[in-house]
Formats: C-alpha cells, sequence, structure tokens
C-alpha cells in the first residue's frame, strides 16, 4: 500500500480535547476523527488494526463453538418493556420515536433481542447449549463522554449470549470464555488482570472483569503481589499492604480500565421474557443464560495506551495497522523506487503488511511521521543503496541497523 493514496491526516500539534496520550496520539497520527462528542471515524490505519483485533476474537471464539450472527442496532421498545429495562436504563439509553410515534431504542447491549430471537426455537433440552456473538455498534449516551474511544457514546462491542440447560452446562461455557478472553488479550498484547467484579446493572451471579491496567483507568483493581488473586476494590475493600485474602501474598492496588466481562445471567432475561425449554422430565424450565462483552475499540485505545513513547505508538505485530513501514527517501530515484517496489512485493508473499512512503516529502517529515504511527519495523531506502545497503530499525528499539539487500529478506524471516 503506497501511502500518497492512504488517507492519513496527522496533525502537527497536540489536539487540545485530548487528556490521555493514547487519545492525543490517535488523532495526532491520523487513526482517528472526531464528529461529536464521544463519537468518532475510524479512518484507515485504525480500521485495519480494528480487522485485526476482530480476527484475533472470531478465531479464539470459534475454537469454543460461538457461532456469529448479526442483530439490529435499532431496537423496539417492547421487547425493553417486557424485560423491564425500558423504565430501568435511564438516560443512557439512546432513545427514539419512528415516523408513526413508536418508540425505539439504539442498542447499549442486546440480552432483550437475542432472547427474543432464540425463545421460540430453543425449546427443548435437546436443543441446548448453544452460544452466539456479534461484532457490532453499540449506543450509549453516557454522562461524560471522554478519552477518545474509551468512553464513547458510540462503540464497537463484541457480544456473546449462551443459553443452557443446567448450572454445570452453564459453568462450562463461562469458564471457556474467562480462558479465549485471557487468550484474545494476550494476543493483542495487553497487559491485564482477570477480576472478580460486581454484576451491576445487568444482574445475574458470578461475574469477572477484564482489566487493562492503566493509570487513567476508572476502577481500582486489588491484587496480591504473588498469587491471582485479583478483584475489584467495590468487591473487597482492601488497604495496600494488608495480607491477601487467599493467604498468599500482600495487597497491592492498580488502576484499570475493563476491557471485557463475562457474567453468568442465570434466568433473569428468560424469565422476564419467558423463554423456556422443556427438560428431560417433560417440564418446562427457564433458559439459564450466560454474556460476555468485549470492548473492541476500547482495546484498540488501551493497547495504545500502554505502547507509547514521547514520539508516538508502539504497536504490538499482532494488531499493527502495517506489519511493515518503507521509507523511500527520493521517490524519483530510479533504483530506489525499483527496489521498493521489488521488496514490497516480497515482503506481502511472506503475509506482511507493508506501507509504502512513496510521498514526496522530507525526510525528517517522514521519519517523525513513521515513529507517530508506530509501525512495529521501518526499512529505509536511501543513497546507500548504491553500496547494497538498506537500514532497518524496529520501532521498540532504538538502534538501527544496516542490511545488505541480499539478505533483508532473509534477516526479516528471521527477526521479524
Ligand atoms: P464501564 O464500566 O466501563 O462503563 P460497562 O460495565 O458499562 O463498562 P459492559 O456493559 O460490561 O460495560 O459492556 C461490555 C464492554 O464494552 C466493556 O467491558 C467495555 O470494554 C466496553 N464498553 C462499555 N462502555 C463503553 C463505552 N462507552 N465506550 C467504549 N467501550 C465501552
Ligand atoms: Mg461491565
Amino acid at each position: 500500500m503506497k501511502q500518497s493514496i492512504l488517507f492519513i491526516p496527522t496533525l502537527r500539534d497536540d489536539p487540545k480535547e485530548a487528556e490521555i496520550n493514547s487519545h492525543k496520539l490517535m488523532l495526532r497520527a491520523g487513526y482517528i476523527k472526531q464528529v461529536a462528542a464521544g463519537i468518532y471515524s475510524y479512518l484507515p490505519l485504525a480500521l485495519r488494526s480494528l480487522r485485526k483485533v476482530e480476527k484475533i476474537i472470531r478465531k479464539e471464539l470459534d475454537t469454543i463453538g460461538c457461532a456469529e450472527l448479526l442483530m439490529p442496532a435499532l431496537q423496539p421498545s417492547e421487547l425493553w418493556l417486557e424485560s423491564g429495562r425500558w423504565n430501568q436504563y435511564g438516560d443512557t439509553l439512546m432513545r427514539m420515536k419512528d415516523r408513526h410515534d413508536r418508540d425505539f431504542a439504539l442498542g447499549p447491549t442486546h440480552e432483550e433481542i437475542i432472547t427474543y430471537i432464540v425463545r421460540d426455537v430453543l425449546n427443548s433440552y435437546k436443543k441446548l447449549p448453544i452460544s452466539l456473538y456479534q461484532i457490532q455498534t453499540k449506543f450509549r449516551d453516557e454522562l461524560r463522554p471522554r478519552f477518545g474511544l474509551m468512553r464513547g457514546r458510540e462503540f464497537i462491542m463484541k457480544d456473546a449470549y449462551s443459553f443452557h440447560s443446567n448450572e454445570l452446562s452453564l459453568n462450562e461455557a463461562y469458564e471457556d470464555f474467562r480462558q479465549i478472553y485471557s487468550n484474545i488479550f494476550t494476543k493483542c498484547g495487553l497487559k491485564f488482570r482477570a477480576v472478580e467484579a460486581d454484576s451491576g446493572n445487568i444482574g445475574g451471579s458470578e461475574s469477572c472483569e477484564f482489566m487493562a491496567l492503566t493509570d487513567i483507568g476508572e476502577d481500582t483493581i486489588v491484587y496480591s503481589d504473588t498469587s491471582d488473586f485479583a478483584s475489584n476494590i467495590e468487591v473487597h475493600n482492601l488497604k495496600e499492604g494488608e495480607p491477601s485474602p487467599d493467604g498468599i501474598g500482600t495487597i497491592l492496588h492498580a488502576k484499570g480500565i475493563e476491557v471485557g466481562h463475562v457474567f453468568k445471567l442465570g434466568t433473569k432475561y428468560s424469565n422476564a421474557m419467558k423463554a423456556q425449554f422443556t427438560n428431560e422430565d417433560g417440564n418446562r424450565e427457564d433458559i439459564l443464560m450466560g454474556c460476555y462483552g468485549l470492548g473492541v475499540s476500547r482495546v484498540l485505545m488501551a493497547v495504545i495506551e500502554q505502547n507509547n513513547d514521547v514520539s508516538g505508538i508502539i504497536w504490538p505485530k499482532s494488531i499493527a495497522p502495517f506489519d511493515i513501514h518503507i521509507i523511500l527517501i527520493n521517490p524519483k530515484d530510479k533504483d530506489q523506487l525499483s527496489l521498493s517496489n521489488h521488496l514490497e512485493q516480497a515482503l506481502s508473499k511472506l503475509d506482511l503488511d507493508v506501507l509504502v512512503d512513496d510521498r514526496n516529502e522530507r525526510p525528517g517529515v517522514k521519519f517523525i511521521e513513521s515513529d507517530l504511527i508506530g509501525i512495529p519495523l521501518r526499512i529505509t531506502i536511501g543513497k546507500n543503496i548504491n553500496n547494497g545497503f538498506v537500514e532497518v530499525k524496529f520501532r521498540h528499539q532504538k538502534e538501527k541497523q544496516e542490511v545488505k539487500i541480499e539478505g533483508i529478506i532473509n534477516y526479516i524471516k528471521q527477526n521479524y
């Protein structure tokens, strides 16, 4: 992909509206553009990274037999009246009327819709368990939209729902989701902690929150310095330095922002909305449910919040918009251009995504913007090709290296 035809509107200065590093960087590096408070466009670079996060998510969900569907964002009030949430949800629910004066909401989450979809179908224990997910735009009229994609009013969520005839089956699904959530966040390069949580608004019994560790987080996590014990301070009000309740280690505090949440909903929605199945004895029972949310757009920003320096973003390879950034110092030089084209093709064959800075900009500008955008590996093609060398630099390292042109593909195979 040539940079001259990719839309990357970089900014020279920090935008005033941004308070945190990741937000500043995403705006400055041309990843996102604010349209209204808490409402953003994902520009080409951001969309590429977002697609990579989604790919990781889909692959993991496949492994536990969770199937993808897509539900409408626009939801009729009738279903929300059935669950009782039309009146409970308050001002966070984006409400609207159609031309016939009927009430609708833009979905902040989809328990009502999914329960409506399955309730007449999953009518026997023989048809359970089932689990379904979607990756979709959600709407919440947040009181204080802020920190860019971290707390938007329109954002992208992966939401999954599971349906069961017994506790054992629900527990299995819950454990599966806990495990793949860890896999997903690890693959995205996120530093996180799984913590025991308060089930809050959605209601139900057991729940676990996945917190990205960052100082800008609004939640306080209390955790053991030695064991896996971790909890939201709302659940266990423990002070730093106290012994951990599991008897292993000492309590520390950290700030975090929720990137995922797994719940055992139980029969809250199936009971309210009459989603029942016939059990082995021929009796009717409410379906047991689990629900599993993951903030796709929030993950993207949390990764940046954890991975940057004064010059810009430092992407982990797994979700970088491109793997390799070729800086073509003089696009008008035939030799430089043909080497660049050759490398772009050869690297693409290795399944690496390559961005070529072919713009007629000063080298200084190209390097500054390259650091800002944060692609993991940079190859500079300049005058030194006459001596048979290109320059290679990893974004997360200080040192540059001269590498022989004949050996560059092998170098990348071995080092990338
Ligand atoms: P929070 O406590 O941060 O408000 P929540 O508990 O309301 O989040 P859930 O209803 O559990 O969120 O939604 C599932 C996931 O969606 C969350 O784990 C989070 O990653 C993401 N999410 C929730 N609200 C927003 C938002 N306003 N902007 C971006 N992502 C969000
Ligand atoms: Mg939550």
